[in-house]
């Protein structure tokens, strides 16, 4: 027997299709990225943003990649202490995770979703890098979900907070909550462009604090950014996270910029 709930939602689910094909009639479907209304991509999250072909040129595979920093590296690399892009640095996080290196693409990809009017492009692209890198994600069985807080420069330039979206759409797939106030910003410090590469890790320090450290004590922290550089701003995050309590810390990000100069 069917309950009252189950035929709720199959009407519910009925309608929602009904209207959406006579939107589609009016105001038909085209990527973001390219515009071409073919090759559209319905999935787990509903209907990316993108077709298949962009789909296809923003997640390539990345067949190797440094556990630590999420570089792509070479077959033959052994990257048990870290790779050529972070051995020696003083990364505080202990894993990451990216859908793909900062190319063309994915730069480009980025960087519209981040001005556009709405954050659609930055949903889907994070759908994407569920669904490309989901397992690794879900092998670390986070238990909560923190974006790096924007600077005071971020805040008065940019329409919206890029991670605080992207993290809101992993927690919807990954089941995990997000919390956007432990993690605060405690000083203004220089935007990270500003700063030379070699003094970005001393420019972060003790750039964040944090409130209601009970809500990561003995936890396993998911700290996500929408581009991760040198990764000393997340570095210097997971460092703090770490000395209030949180158990182990990936990061998860949409690229990783490789040679940042
Ligand atoms: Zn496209
Ligand atoms: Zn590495």
């Amino acid at each position: 027997m069917q309950s009252n709930g189950g035929r709720t939602t199959k009407l519910k689910e009925s309608v929602a299709s009904f209207l959406q094909s006579g939107l589609d009639v009016v105001f038909p479907w085209s990527c973001l990225l390219c515009h071409s209304t073919a090759d559209r991509v319905t999935n787990a999250a509903g209907g990316s943003a993108f077709c298949q072909t962009c789909r296809n040129a923003l997640s390539p595979e990345l067949p190797y990649t440094c556990d630590r920093c999420g570089a792509e590296v070479g077959p033959f690399v052994t990257t048990d202490n870290g790779c050529v892009h972070c051995r020696g640095k003083p990364i505080r996080f202990d894993s990451l995770s990216c859908l793909g290196m900062y190319d063309e693409s994915l730069r480009h990809a980025i960087l519209s979703a981040k001005w556009s009017f709405s954050t659609v492009m930055l949903e889907s692209l994070t759908d994407l890098l569920t669904d490309n890198r989901g397992a690794q994600l879900r092998d670390f069985d986070p238990e909560i979900i923190i974006p790096i807080p924007q600077g005071w420069a971020a805040r008065l330039t940019r329409r919206f907070n890029s991670a605080a979206i992207v993290a809101a759409a992993l927690s919807r797939s990954l089941k995990v909550k997000s919390d956007l106030h432990v993690l605060r910003r405690s000083r203004n410090t220089r935007p990270q462009k500003r700063v030379s590469i070699q003094q970005r890790f001393e420019n972060q320090k003790d750039g964040f604090r944090i409130r209601d450290a009970h809500m990561i004590a003995g936890k396993r922290v998911l700290l996500v950014d929408d581009v991760v550089t040198t990764g000393a701003t997340c570095s210097e995050a997971a460092r703090l996270l770490k000395a209030n309590g949180a158990t182990a810390c990936r990061v998860a990000v949409l690229a990783r910029v490789l040679n940042p100069s």
